[in-house]
């Protein structure tokens, strides 16, 4: 008994996967979905339940599209509302969450293949902000985010992505906040009550979405036009594509990979996220 004991102190000290934080990739769809309690929003609200608490969160949204690859680095980040045409109340929301200097600067010393710039201007936009204050009602866990730089390829945000990692074992949770499949021009508008509606097309990537996530097989997922009209029609432009990118290029062998919210919507978004970790 005395062996099987210290045998257990002794794994207890060592790191576990429990101390390497899980990464998200979420699909964020409307802005709405940032004040409405829906089957989504409320997934995300049972995230920040279940994962343990992060010491901050770092979210790659597809609304902070730069030159260069930047990180917010003020002390109390704005809300920006950054859509047009939606209801007051959406436009009223504040979250008031603060952001982390110090860690912006120790990210920016954390990526070598380029120099990350620290920025006073941005804030949250609604990439980050629909999504964390379901997760994270109380505003009380600080909230960065990490630009996408628009001018570099596929590759560059998956490798960028992987001088991150260090951040994991910190109690840092990576966010990337996007939607595979986001074709805005091809929104059927008169399904917006229908919960469950995709394109054919949007099924079909959806599925080779996923399909190659669960092998593992990123190359494909970065050349994603090799997947022929369909990625076309799913990715018309890269920006909420990229986020997921990051929390590839973050995976470490062998995690554990978990659908949920793995619903199309209006026809040509879908709001699958998956969980590594
Ligand atoms: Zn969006």
């Amino acid at each position: 008994m005395s062996t099987l004991h210290s045998f257990k102190t002794f794994s207890d000290s060592l790191p576990s996967e429990d101390q390497v934080m899980p990464l998200l990739f979420i699909g964020h769809g409307s802005p709405m979905n940032g004040i409405e309690d829906n089957e989504f929003s409320m997934r995300w609200r049972k995230m920040g339940e279940e994962i343990k608490r992060p010491t901050a969160v770092i979210v790659i949204s597809a609304h902070w599209l730069t030159r260069g690859t930047h990180i917010t680095a003020m002390p109390n980040p704005k809300t920006i509302h950054d859509f047009g045409g939606f209801p007051p109340a959406l436009y009223q929301v504040q979250y008031p969450a603060p952001g982390d200097p110090a860690l912006a600067a120790e990210t920016k010393q954390l990526i070598q293949s380029t120099t990350i710039g620290l920025d006073h201007d941005w804030g949250l936009d609604h990439g980050t902000w629909t999504v964390v204050r379901h997760m994270y009602p109380e505003a009380d866990i600080p909230v960065l985010q990490l630009s996408i730089d628009y001018n570099k390829p596929a590759q560059y945000h998956y490798d960028l992505a992987k001088e991150l990692a260090a951040l994991r074992k910190k109690g840092v949770l990576i966010i990337g906040s996007g939607n595979m499949v986001h074709n805005l021009r091809m929104i059927d508008w008169s399904k917006t009550d229908k919960p469950d509606f995709g394109y054919d097309w949007a099924i079909e990537m959806n599925k080779k979405f996923k399909d190659s996530i669960l092998k593992t097989d990123h190359t494909s997922l970065i050349r994603y036009s090799d997947f022929g009209q369909a990625a076309n029609y799913a990715i018309p432009t890269p920006d909420h594509y990229y986020p997921l990118l990051y929390i590839l290029g973050l995976q470490a062998k062998e995690e554990k990979i978990t659908f949920f919210n793995d619903k199309a919507v209006m026809g040509s978004i879908t709001m699958t996220s998956v969980q590594i970790g």
